[in-house]
Order: structure tokens, then sequence, then C-alpha cells
């Protein structure tokens, strides 16, 4: 795991990072406002028109540059190589067909590289960022049912791309201007990396979270029709999609960032595909769904309790074995590289993440050596039996307010972690006993159903005799699986009629 904890939300905390999100979206958006629009005028390659952009092709692609690795950071990559392959494989043969790679474009945009990454997320979504940086998350390879349906899915984010979607909000919202002029805006230069993750939750998430105007929404459908047609595939299969995506709505609502949250009705959009598509040709290859289905085969479904959960307010991470309780009222965002806990109004923030260093004392001292820190106390100690250096010490932020800060290393199995705890000066004395009971609550793991807890995998069942959906379901789901969602995960609805040797998705922990 090279020194990176695995870590993900749990459900119930996605509503509250999108909120975490949402607030501090708004907090930079102000910070934003403040710099100079840097419009530009520029070509489109989906179009071949001159526009007003807020970026030239070569700042989209350096913010696309600059941006994916917080992405990567923030959701985590999926970690099974011959399934990123997949992915890529079919991307680039969509890739090829679209106006990006076309004789007539821009040779600058026909060199400039297109990845293609799965997210560790289990929520539904595919996203672009500018530049050519496309994004699928488990969560909605999970729900897809076949290689048409995942190639016009990344045939969409290309037209995002390719009509330079985010370039164009750029210049109408004035969104993410200060991120190209002033880079680290928000960031406090402290290395506060719980700090950090909460003003990348407003700069990445920006661009991430981008939600275009609905026209731009209706060009990139029109666009992945184009391409995905062009590369063999039948984008009429995206409209099963839609369907799930609709029902789905129906079923919670969400509020969670998702494709629902950053696209349009999927209901409007079935009949615009129906349109576009009205003079395709019947002219699928069927392999194309087993193809896919066998891709997906051992796919994470749900969260992956082996990087990491909450159970019952404790932080449990069976890879790496050890526990700690998580401070009463505070919120926790699980990601690949920390464990944030958050105060309800964020007044107070505790982060944990893993060290390059092999001893506390040198963690400790490569964290001291950073400008700006006054050092309070510090000495060595023990916690629950582990070798720690723990540190108190003042920081100034740079719009100048102090704040107080706690931080402890700790040797922990060959590795050193560290937990560290700020707030505002005035403020630090109401939360410094929480900090230091999570700190000392950090012990090794000896449950042996926690060590041993799976995730809830996707196997693929074939359909032994005609049946109906209801009936071809495993009586004893893994939780929190209902029959209802099985049928969602394979588009299909609970009463219908199923043939011999059709293929099923269903959850199980084998
Ligand atoms: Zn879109």
């Amino acid at each position: 795991m090279s020194g990176h904890l695995g870590l993900e939300l749990q459900p119930s905390a996605y509503q509250k990072r999108a909120k975490l999100l949402m607030i501090f979206r708004r907090a930079s958006v102000v910070v934003v406002v403040f710099f100079l629009c840097g419009c530009v005028s520029d070509i489109v390659p989906a179009t071949g028109e001159r526009r007003y952009l807020g970026y030239t092709w070569q700042q989209e692609t350096d913010l696309g540059k600059r941006t994916s690795k917080e992405v990567t950071s923030l959701f985590g990559l999926y970690g099974d190589a011959n399934l990123a392959r997949y992915v890529t494989e079919v991307g680039n043969r969509v890739l090829a067909t679209s106006h990006l790679r076309r004789s007539g474009a821009d040779e600058q945009v026909r060199a400039t590289p297109v990845t293609f990454t799965v997210l560790d997320s289990l929520v539904i979504n595919a996203m672009a960022l500018p530049g050519g940086f496309i994004y699928v998350t488990r969560g909605m390879l999970a729900h897809l049912n076949n290689e048409d349906q995942l190639a016009t899915v990344l045939a969409h984010e290309i037209g995002h791309v390719a009509a330079r979607h985010a370039a164009r909000q750029a210049w109408q919202q004035q969104i993410g201007q200060g991120l190209l002029l002033g880079g680290a805006v928000l960031s406090q230069g402290l290395g506060l990396p719980a700090q950090n993750v909460l003003n990348l939750g407003g700069m990445a998430a920006q661009l991430f979270l981008l939600r275009y105007s609905r026209e731009d929404e209706l060009e990139a459908d029109k666009l992945a029709v184009e391409y995905a047609m062009a590369a063999g595939y039948d984008p009429r299969q995206v409209i099963g999609l839609f369907q799930t995506l609709d029902r789905m709505q129906e079923k919670e609502g969400q509020s969670m960032p998702s494709f629902l949250a950053t696209h349009p009705n999927p209901g409007d959009r079935i009949q615009r595909i129906r349109e576009l598509t009205s003079a395709a040709r019947d002219s699928r290859t069927p392999n194309l769904d087993t193809r896919y289905l066998h891709s997906i085969e051992g796919l994470v479904l749900d969260e992956d309790p082996r990087q990491g959960f909450v159970q019952d307010n404790v932080f449990y991470h069976p890879d790496l074995g050890f526990r700690f309780p998580i401070p009463r009222g505070f919120k926790t965002i699980n990601q690949p590289s920390q464990v944030v806990m958050a105060e309800g109004q964020n007044r107070a923030v505790l982060g944990f993440m893993g060290t390059a260093e092999n001893s506390a004392e040198t963690a400790a001292a490569k964290f001291l050596s950073q400008r700006g820190l006054r050092v309070i106390e510090r000495g060595s100690t023990r916690i629950n039996g582990f070798p720690a250096v723990g540190v108190l010490a003042e920081a100034q932020t740079q719009n100048g307010q102090i704040v107080t800060l706690t931080t402890y290393f700790i040797e922990y199995r060959g590795k050193v972690y560290q937990f560290i705890g700020y707030a505002p000066q005035q403020l630090f004395g109401s939360f410094r006993s929480a900090f230091l009971q999570t700190i000392r609550g950090f012990a090794e793991i000896q449950d042996a159903r926690i060590l041993g807890r799976q995730p809830v995998r996707l196997s693929l069942e074939r359909v032994p005799r005609s049946a109906r959906v209801r009936e071809l379901i495993p009586r004893s789901l893994p939780a929190p699986f209902t029959p209802e969602e099985v049928a969602i995960l394979n588009q299909v609805d609970l009463n219908q009629e199923i043939s011999p040797g059709k293929i099923l998705k269903t959850p199980s922990l084998r």
C-alpha cells in the first residue's frame, strides 16, 4: 500500500461530505472573484468555431494535470489493473473517432494525451477534467451492463473535453480563475494535511463537480452518439443506464455528488438520445455484453471495509490492523491518504495519515522543520505501548489567524502514523481533550470478525431457466443489498421475465 491508507467514505458520510464540499466551494468562490478573469478567444475542437473561453488549451491541460492529482488523492484509484486496461481500451477506441483526434484538429489538441481512470468510489459518476482527464467510478461500472454503455458514457465525457465546456463555464462563471492565477490561494503553506483536504474540497471539487449548462449536456450527448457510433458501438444502449439513474433518483432523491447532481434529468435525455439515434442501424455485437460483464466480475460493490470503516463511532482499518475512536459530534471523511474528522461547524479538525518516515522522532523533526511553527511543548511518550512523539504548537495561517495544533507521531508495525488536531487559538482549549481521547485510543484491532471482514463483490450468475428476476435473485443477499437494488444493478424490473443463458450480476461475499 506504499504508505497510503486506503480509506473510503461510509455511505452515511457522503451527504456530510457533499455538504462540506459545498461549504468550502462557496468559500473559495468568494476568494476567486477577486481575481481578474483571464478571458481568451480560442478554437473549440468539437465545432471548429472560435469562442470566448476561460482558458487557452495549454492552460486547460495544465489545470487538468494539477487537479487530476487532487482528484486521485480525494477518491483513490481502483486497484484492478485489468479493469483499468479494459476501460482505457474502450475509451481509446471512442477517442480515436472524436474531434480530439481528427485530421482537421489543432496539432496541439491532437498531441494532448487523454487518460481514462477508474476511481475507487461507489458513487455512480463519470467526469472529465479540462484537458483530457476522464474518470469513471467503480459505482458507475457496477451499474453498466455492456460495452456499448461504457463507450457511450466515456464518449459523453470526451465530448465535454472536445467542446471545451469546462473552459466555457469558467469564462461564464469565473470558476477556477484563482486556481490558475492564485495557485495556493487557500492553502496555508504549513502542510496541515487535514486543512489541505478541506481546501481541496473547494478547489478540485469546483472543477470536478462543475455543473454544465443544459445546452452543454445536450451537446455532449450529441457528440457521444456520434463518437460511439463511429467507433462501432450502439449508443442507444445508454438509455438503459438513464432509466437506472431515474429509478435510483426516485428511490433515494440523492443529494450526493453524482452523475445525477451534475447532469440533467435522465428522463429528458432518453428522448433526446432516441431522436439522435433514430437513423442508427441495428448492428450490435452481442459479445460486447459478456466481455463487459467479465471485465467487472469481482468488482467491489459497496464500501470496501479492507480500506477502513467506521462502526459505532470507532474507525477500523483491518488491513493495517489499527483502530481509534472518532471524537463525538465529528464527521468523518475517509480518503485514500487520510482520515479527516471535522467538528460539526468545521471549527476544529483532526486528521490522521501515514508518514514516509521510519521513526516517530524523525517524523516529528521533519514536521517541526517547517517554517511558521512555534513549538510550545514537545515530548516522547507511549500510546497503548507504541513509541510516540507529541508536539503542541502554534501557527499562523495566511489570513493571519493563529491556530493551535497538537500532533502525535506513533510507531506501529514498522510504520509511523500521524494525528494532527487543530483549531483557532481561542477555541483550541475546548477541543484538546477530544483530540487526545482519540489519539490515546489508537490501538491494535483484536476482534477477528473485524480483521476478517470482506467487501461485497460482484459475481456473475448464468440464468439456468426462464424465470422472473424476483425468483432468480439469491434469497440471502449480503447487507445492505435488497432485491430491488439487485434488479437496478441489472437494469431490469423484479417482475421481468429473463430467458436462460442471460447473465445476472449479484452481490456476493464469496
Ligand atoms: Zn455531462
